[in-house]
């Protein structure tokens, strides 16, 4: 993530002079207006929308996007739950589809997941790990199906030379604390779509048809809710911004270094990469779920087995898998067309490759030398026995 310190600070104190905090009824040049048109630049997109955050970037755009009531949303095993939970908050239900080894979701079960209900697949780009996007779009044309990009953790991340989030029919973005782009709390939505660009701007404000907006793409009024991020935000993303490009490089640096070091003297396999000359993502994998958790077990500093981060693991997801909504009539389970499976058998593979995988943190603010002294200290003893577990050696 992108430190936030005096620039944000200081870009903030004229927002707070003015007066003008709100989303709309500031001036056109507002610190939001000023960023939904650098970033459109900068990510090659028609159209982006600052809201409160990627949660309620990703349910609006499903809203904007006309999915609801008996829709199936492909989502992915391994993600933040938030990812399982926006479909519900429309009315459908997602439905879990496996991951392959590259922690993202698996164009091949995809396939078998398809129903004629299935309306939407939200891929999931994780951790600065990029989606099999060729497949997944040329599956979404043969099957009419739209495909709502969740690149929250993968901000700025390029596939095959476009940014994800922009190669879908809708993208969604965090800028929360843990984001590429921090602002604490935040998000945004793009699109090349007017119409749903339109609608999304209509739901994530429900002031939208007291706003005068001219280029409303002909959408006939929704009432929506309250998804509007302040100036706050606007003024500290445009910092954060500016910080993407050299963070990203940064990392990208870290990541080739310490890949190199630990697969050439280490012997460690990393996992397959849909764009290699742009991964950033470091993970190593193992044969079996033992030798994932000893290397984790050795280098507490900045490894961590993937499953042990549970909460981004579908069988940890307790309120999805209870399928329990606000309300018993509100429930989209009921509006389904048939069971949802989120049992440890609906999606065995994927909980096999997260208990044989390991992240390494790439730590892009440490210098470069730093992080290679990482490396080398992660495969010096790798592959020598961890000492016996014995208390009382003197007795054998
Ligand atoms: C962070 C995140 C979200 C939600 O973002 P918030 O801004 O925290 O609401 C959605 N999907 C993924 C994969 C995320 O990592």
């Amino acid at each position: 993530m992108a430190k936030v310190g005096l620039r944000e600070w200081l870009a903030i104190a004229p927002v707070i002079a003015s007066g003008r905090l709100s989303r709309y009824g500031g001036s056109a040049g507002s610190p939001l207006n000023r960023f939904e048109s650098d970033f459109s630049a900068a990510f090659g997109v028609q159209h982006t929308l600052v809201v409160s955050s990627g949660t309620g970037a990703l349910i609006a755009a499903l809203a904007a996007a006309g999915i609801g009531p008996g829709d199936e949303v492909l989502v992915p095993a391994y993600t933040w739950i938030a990812t399982a939970a926006a479909p519900l908050a429309v009315g459908a239900v997602p439905v879990l589809v496996e991951i392959d080894q590259s922690l993202t979701i698996d164009p091949a079960d995809i396939l078998r997941k398809i129903t004629p209900n299935t309306r939407a697949i939200i891929p999931v780009h994780m951790a600065n790990v990029v989606c099999d996007m060729d497949a997944i779009m040329q599956i979404a044309r043969d099957h009419n199906l739209l495909v709502i990009e969740d690149a929250c953790q993968a901000v700025g991340l390029t596939y095959k030379g476009r940014k994800v989030g922009t190669i879908g029919d809708a993208g969604a973005y965090s800028f929360n604390q843990f984001k590429n782009i921090n602002v604490g709390e935040g998000g945004a939505i793009v699109t090349n779509d007017d119409q749903l660009f339109a609608r999304a701007r209509m739901y994530h404000d429900i002031g939208a048809v007291f706003r005068g907006h001219l280029d409303n793409a002909n959408a006939p009024l929704i009432p929506g809710i309250n998804l509007k991020a302040s100036q706050i935000q606007g003024a500290m993303l445009n910092v954060q911004l500016k910080k993407l490009t050299p963070m990203l490089r940064r990392m990208r640096q870290r990541y080739e270094a310490m890949a190199d070091i630990l697969t050439s003297r280490g012997g460690l396999r990393l996992i397959p990469q849909h764009d290699p000359t742009n991964a950033a993502g470091l993970h190593v994998v193992f044969d079996t779920e033992e030798e994932a958790r000893d290397f984790a077990t050795r280098n507490k500093r900045g490894v961590h087995r993937v499953y042990d981060s549970s909460r981004h693991v579908y069988t940890f997801w307790q309120p999805i898998l209870e399928q329990r909504t606000v309300h018993p009539k509100l429930n989209p389970y009921a509006w389904a067309a048939r069971p949802m499976d989120y049992s440890p058998k609906a999606c065995p593979r994927s909980l096999d490759i997260l208990k044989r995988t390991c992240r390494i943190t790439v730590g892009e603010n440490y210098p470069l030398v730093f992080m290679r002294y990482m490396a080398r200290r992660m495969v010096k003893d790798w592959g020598m026995p961890l000492a016996p577990y014995t208390t009382n050696p003197g007795l054998t």
